[in-house]
């Protein structure tokens, strides 16, 4: 082949500018020209290795591919058809309207954020939320940070620094997300002393352990799993004690965030909620304000007022911060509950919806489905189970009611990979072969959204 043949095909591919205005306004114009350089120097690559030039049209298809990738790339919502509610990957939990009118508020003026308004003077960032914590729980007091990791930092580092935290073996968790105990413990400059096995531990074990040099012993919920079999821990309640009597700290990490009363039922049968562990005598408590609370990312640390005050001066707590946007949704996320509505809240919403009702949904939207695509493909309602997440009630499921999909002629990683490239993502799962969109996670309000997307997802 000669350099002259290639030289002339590579003179006839498109410009930039053709292949930008092919695209149309789609994007900003640094998107549009980087995605059309790419295609073009792609399609360099293929005429250098010999093809024949590709067509405009090929390569304005293949900007296209690089900019709906590039969008993928941007952080937006995705409709969550997995069943699991609390969804650290899909952002944990979505907030309601409350939640988002308080930020809006917060956001768009200026706040007493540290400011007295009784006085006139410099107020504190913690207060307004640490009073609706302490109505709610009856803890003696209250500080907020970043997440659950922060506030299990803060703690160690604020009162076991170069001092030994018991902790039984069978509680040295990794939480999704990189949080493991061991890690955070070390960064936090304490020492840690494992007691017990991987599946019994006693108090003996935890009494032996304890010398001068403890500061206290830590209680972890091992949040995203359960040991059966022959098993043994100790009770909250006798750790405290023990702790008590023997003149250390007992923290208790409980994870998940439950207050009592959110809604009954199968959720949350076996989560300790923060009120028992304050109840079972914890000086501290610690949780996350986005797993079963419902409410924004935070970090959320209550007990002992005098404890509490060390935390509140240590240089950490500035780094570990909570923003104001977050305490604003946390303060309506509160609210609710205060007003012994959570049904206010989306998460409890979602958990809460009897399954009549998903059902119901479920058979609509198979409907919806049929009648745009025809009954080639499959879409039928069907009784699913859908999970907390989030690292909440790894053994407990709820019952729930879904569509699974079947295509004659593509396969299920095929339509899961359409959904999830569609104008709006949409996240589902695959169980025998067949495609499944739980409706437990899905908003009422996206029903008709989501049978759209499918329909679309279906005929491509
Ligand atoms: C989820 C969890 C954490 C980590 O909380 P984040 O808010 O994600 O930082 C820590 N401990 C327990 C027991 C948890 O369940």
């Amino acid at each position: 082949m000669g350099s002259d043949d290639l030289n002339a095909r590579l003179r006839s591919l498109p410009s930039v500018d053709r292949i930008v205005t092919e695209l149309g306004g789609a994007a900003s114009p640094a998107v549009l020209v980087d995605v059309a350089r790419r295609a073009i120097d792609h399609a360099r690559h293929l005429v250098r290795d010999g093809a024949p030039a590709p067509t405009s049209a090929a390569i304005v298809t293949d900007a296209r591919a690089l900019l709906d990738a590039h969008r993928r790339r941007l952080l937006g919502p995705v409709i969550n058809a997995t069943g699991v509610l609390i969804h650290t990957n899909l952002g944990r939990v979505p907030l309601g309207e409350e939640q988002i009118d308080a930020i809006r508020a917060i956001a768009t003026s200026y706040s007493n954020l540290e400011y007295e308004l009784d006085s006139g003077t410099r107020g504190d960032r913690y207060s307004h939320a640490r009073s609706l914590l302490t109505t709610l729980t009856g803890a003696e007091s209250a500080l907020v940070v970043n997440n659950n990791a922060a506030a299990v930092l803060l703690v160690l580092a604020g009162l076991c620094r170069d001092k030994e935290v018991i902790v039984s073996r069978g509680e040295l968790i990794e939480i999704g997300g990189e949080f493991r105990l061991p890690d955070v413990m070390s960064a936090s400059g304490a020492r840690m002393v494992e007691v017990g096995t991987t599946n019994r531990t006693h108090l003996a074990d935890y009494e032996k352990a304890i010398t001068q040099n403890t500061a206290a012993i830590l209680k972890v919920h091992p949040s995203n799993y359960s040991v059966v079999g022959f098993t043994a821990s100790v009770a909250a309640r006798e750790l405290a004690r023990l702790a008590l009597g023997r003149g250390v700290c007992f923290i208790h990490d409980v994870g998940s965030g439950l207050i009592e009363p959110s809604g009954r039922g199968p959720l949350i049968e076996g989560e300790p909620s923060v009120n028992v562990a304050l109840e079972d005598g914890a000086d501290l408590v610690t949780f996350s304000g986005d797993k079963l609370l419902g409410g924004p990312q935070a970090g959320l640390i209550l007990g002992r007022a005098r404890l509490v005050e060390r935390l509140a001066k240590h240089p950490l707590l500035r780094a570990l911060r909570v923003d104001k946007l977050t305490l604003a949704a946390l303060e309506a996320t509160l609210q609710a509950y205060l007003d012994g509505d959570t049904y206010r809240l989306p998460l409890w919403r979602m958990a809460l919806t009897p399954p009549e009702e998903l059902e119901r949904r479920a058979r609509d939207l198979a409907e919806r489905i049929t009648l745009a695509v025809g009954d080639t493909v499959k879409a039928e309602a069907q009784a699913t189970r859908a999970v907390a997440g989030g690292g909440s009630l790894p053994t407990t499921d709820l019952s729930s009611w879904g569509v699974s999909l079947t295509h004659p002629e593509r396969s299920t990683a095929s339509i899961e990979r359409a959904l999830r490239h569609g104008v709006v993502p949409v996240v589902c799962r695959i169980e025998d072969d067949r495609v499944v969109l739980d409706l437990r996670t899905v908003l009422p309000s996206q029903d008709e959204n989501l049978a759209n997307l499918v329909v679309v997802a279906l005929q491509e």
